[in-house]
């Protein structure tokens, strides 16, 4: 606390909170000197605005030293809820759970392990069982006026058999509120964990034919509203794919197979076809009892007959394969199977709730830094820039968009990373970015000016981002709606002195 004190006094540019009474003195000492605060948990919202400089008068309250499962001692399989701090990662919970409840697990997303659980979640971030927004409940937050207010029946008490367990409480639901918004500081919520099914495994699927894309999201669709796939199912594009699995395919060429240059330049090419043979592959999940399993993937295989290639593997399978594999190594085509399993290897653990380095570790190797850890990201000279459609579930209507992104990036000379999350069972979500050299001016500027148009182009269709950068409130916010004006009057009545920064949610 004196530490803190000290920082407050300083007006330190970068404040850093160990508790919740020094986020209130934060609140209160901004209420004072007229600061702004951006609140942050571990700050690495890569793309959707992590970095972004402030202007003067503003302060980065970076929650991240607020670490704590506040009710570590009390989580077991009965009582599945994690009571976490802003600063707690996806990395840190992973390792207690191996740790102290190996029959638990949770919603990992594909970012990396010392990402928060909390700033995700406020974010509306997408784990690789569905929308983070759905694991957390039982807010507690210092609003703009320094009070401490509990959503849920977390306002019954810590005591209260409630607090941890029942996610609406009585009454309004207030937690909406705290979610892609600057209306309160988050210091600590309820975070559900999960059971660990019996049996789980991963479905890949290669669409035979990209002009089968709509009927192939009417597929999926189906199979997610009838609970027979129920991991969200990511549908990348090749240039997706592709660029995901790279780093690992070469990776395994150079260290476990001696290649440099040309040579293992084309053995990844190869491993490429091997996984992404077609223009869109896709990988979910199954789980359940042995039974529950086989017939789900029995009818998974039943509806993609004629339309996709079916894989499935598990953990045990995919380490099988590649110990026979690796050892035949020498005979290219199975050098390049082994290659292709080293680089899915860590992104199959995410459906085990093992979160992995492995997308950010790509980029950085991409990027010329694979010295870095992931953490680093911002420090190398990798771009990245989301322009993220929320959609219908409707095949025909979203392969149409998704065609009308990529022909304007195409027309600005970019290519368009793009993953299909089925999401939930009556919507998606296109998440599509941009990659360029944040060093090159030019580059960076005609990615900004490629993004706007995109931005532009999925207004002009009726939708909207699900999640928004900075820079793109503005054409967002409009200030004389009356939905605009309804949120406008809950920030000054949670945040009168329009404490709590814009930040990437420009409300006031
Ligand atoms: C290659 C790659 C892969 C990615 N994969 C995924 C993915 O699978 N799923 C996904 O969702 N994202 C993904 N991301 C995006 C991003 O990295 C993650 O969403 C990450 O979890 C966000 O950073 P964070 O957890 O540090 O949140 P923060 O940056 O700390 O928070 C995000 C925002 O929430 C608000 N906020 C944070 N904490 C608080 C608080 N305590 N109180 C009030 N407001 C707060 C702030 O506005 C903040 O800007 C990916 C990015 C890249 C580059």
């Amino acid at each position: 606390m004196a530490d803190f004190a000290d920082e407050l006094r300083r007006g330190a540019s970068d404040l850093r909170p160990a508790s919740v009474d020094d986020v209130r003195a934060a609140v209160q000492a901004a209420r004072q000197q007229g600061w702004k605060l951006h609140p942050v948990s571990t700050d690495c919202n890569w793309g959707y605005g992590a970095g972004l400089a402030l202007p003067p008068g503003h302060r980065r309250l970076d929650l991240s030293h607020m670490r704590s499962i506040r009710n570590a001692d009390a989580i077991s399989l009965a009582q599945p809820v994690a009571v976490v701090e802003p600063g707690v990662t996806q990395g840190q919970l992973q390792t207690f759970l191996a740790t102290a409840h190996p029959g638990l697990t949770f919603n990992v997303t594909g970012s990396a392990r010392e990402t928060s659980l909390i700033g995700n979640a406020l974010d509306r971030g997408v784990g690789y069982l569905g929308p983070r927004r759905d694991d957390l409940f039982g807010l507690e937050v210092v609003t703009g006026t320094g009070e401490v207010i509990q959503t849920g029946f977390r306002r019954l008490g810590e005591d209260s058999p409630l607090a941890h367990s029942h996610p609406f409480g009585l009454g309004p639901m207030l937690d909406g509120l705290f979610f892609q918004a600057n209306f309160g500081i988050v210091t600590s919520a309820c975070f559900r964990l999960l059971p660990r099914p019996p049996q789980q495994l991963a479905v890949s699927l290669a669409l035979y034919r990209a002009a089968d894309l709509p009927r192939f999201i009417d597929v999926l669709a189906a199979l997610k509203r009838e609970r027979v796939m129920t991991s969200v199912t990511h549908v990348g594009n090749q240039a997706r794919t592709r660029a995901s699995l790279l780093h690992g395919i070469s990776d395994y060429l150079e260290r476990a197979c001696g290649l440099g240059g040309a040579a293992r330049d084309a053995a990844a090419q190869q491993a490429l076809r091997v996984v992404a043979p077609h223009e869109w592959t896709s990988l979910g999940g199954i789980s359940g009892t042995a039974d529950q399993v086989a017939a789900a993937l029995k009818e998974v295989r039943r509806r993609m007959q004629g339309l996709a290639r079916v894989t499935s593997f598990d953990d045990a399978k995919l380490a099988k394969g590649f110990a026979l594999l690796h050892r035949l190594r020498r005979v290219p085509w199975a050098r390049a199977n082994a290659a292709a399993i080293a680089a899915i290897r860590p992104l199959n653990g995410l459906a085990a709730g093992v979160p992995t380095d492995a997308a950010i570790q790509n980029l950085l190797w991409r990027f010329g830094r694979a010295d870095l850890p992931a953490e680093q990201l911002l420090t190398s000279d990798c771009g990245v820039l989301f322009i993220s459609p929320a959609l219908p579930m409707d095949g025909a209507f979203v392969t149409d968009v998704v065609a009308g992104m990529t022909a304007l990036a195409g027309e600005a000379g970019q290519v368009l990373y793009v993953t299909i999350n089925i999401e939930t069972e009556n919507s998606l979500v296109a998440v599509v970015n941009l990659l360029f050299n944040r060093a090159n001016a030019a580059e960076a500027a005609q990615a900004a000016d490629c993004a706007r148009r995109l931005h532009a182009y999925i207004r002009s269709r009726g939708l909207e981002v699900y999640r928004a950068r900075a820079d793109m409130m503005a054409d967002i916010v409009d200030a004389d709606s009356p939905y605009w004006q309804a949120v406008g009057a809950l920030k000054r009545s949670l945040d009168p002195d329009q404490i709590i920064a814009p930040g990437r949610y420009n409300i006031c």
